[in-house]
């Protein structure tokens, strides 16, 4: 469905991603896992049109929607699939002034042109099924972490994505509202959603996840199935990895 092809990345003159190539399947979960520093952000920003690649490109459906020039061709493909890409960050960035409601709301209202009653029935719908229907009416301030990061999580879906990344979306939640977010992750898995994880959630990488991706230094250094990656690794990377996050 989206994939990175031969993708590099510089910052200045620290070159953060080497080459890299990923596609995920539609309906596929990818977990992408590594120490922290070696590229897991930059290269989701890069398929969620947050970063732009240094050289290489980006593709959906096949059609480039990224790549170092961003010619007008390339950029008009960028602007008609970037509503079809839903974003969920480890600060939740909702808008403090905005009740729940409205923050949900929104997007679809301006991009997809929703009229109201349509855009608030698709949004209760979405506040049941992260289980924060009752708090339609307050404001993001007044919530937990693990509630704003589901109301953020039902706030890309409202745009019914074709595809969810995620960014390390429980790093910044205390432990005990990380499960809370987790199940609402898992959830929407076994509904069929293809999903791009950047983890630092083992637990969710084996037992969700489709597919395991370790990145180190800038490149994809393994990626196989869940059981395989983690009963077998097969690298001494991941191996020095896996030991040192037990
Ligand atoms: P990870 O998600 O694996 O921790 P990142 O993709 O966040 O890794 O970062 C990879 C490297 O790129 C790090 O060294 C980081 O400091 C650097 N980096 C990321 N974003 C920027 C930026 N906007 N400007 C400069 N350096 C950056």
């Amino acid at each position: 469905m989206i994939a990175a092809e031969a993708v590099s990345k510089s910052f200045g003159p620290t070159e953060v991603l080497k080459d890299v190539s990923l596609g995920v399947r539609s309906g596929e979960v990818v977990s992408i896992i590594g120490p922290s520093g070696s590229g897991k952000t930059t290269l989701l920003r890069c398929l969620a049109l947050l970063e732009t690649p240094s050289a290489g490109r980006v593709t959906m459906h096949g059609k480039i929607i990224s790549d170092g020039l961003n010619g007008p061709e390339v950029r008009r493909a960028a602007a008609r699939v970037r509503p079809d890409i839903g974003m969920v960050f480890q600060h939740f960035n909702l808008w403090p002034h905005m009740t729940v409601l409205q923050n949900i709301v929104e997007a679809p209202r301006l991009v997809r042109k929703m009229d109201k009653a349509e855009a608030t029935g698709l949004a209760m719908q979405l506040l049941e099924k992260v289980g924060l229907a009752e708090k339609r009416d307050a404001y993001p301030a007044r919530l937990s972490g693990g509630q704003q990061q589901r109301v953020a999580i039902a706030r890309a879906l409202a745009m019914t994505p074709q595809v969810m990344f995620f960014d390390e979306a429980t790093s910044a939640l205390d432990p005990e509202l990380r499960h809370e977010v987790l199940r609402v992750m898992r959830q929407l898995a076994e509904d069929g959603m293809t999903m791009a994880v950047v983890t630092h959630e083992m637990g969710f990488a084996r037992n969700v996840s489709s597919r395991v991706v370790f990145m180190d230094q800038g490149r994809i250094v393994e990626s196989g199935a869940p059981a395989s990656f983690f009963d077998k690794p097969q690298t001494e990377r991941a191996v020095r990895f896996l030991r040192q996050i037990q």
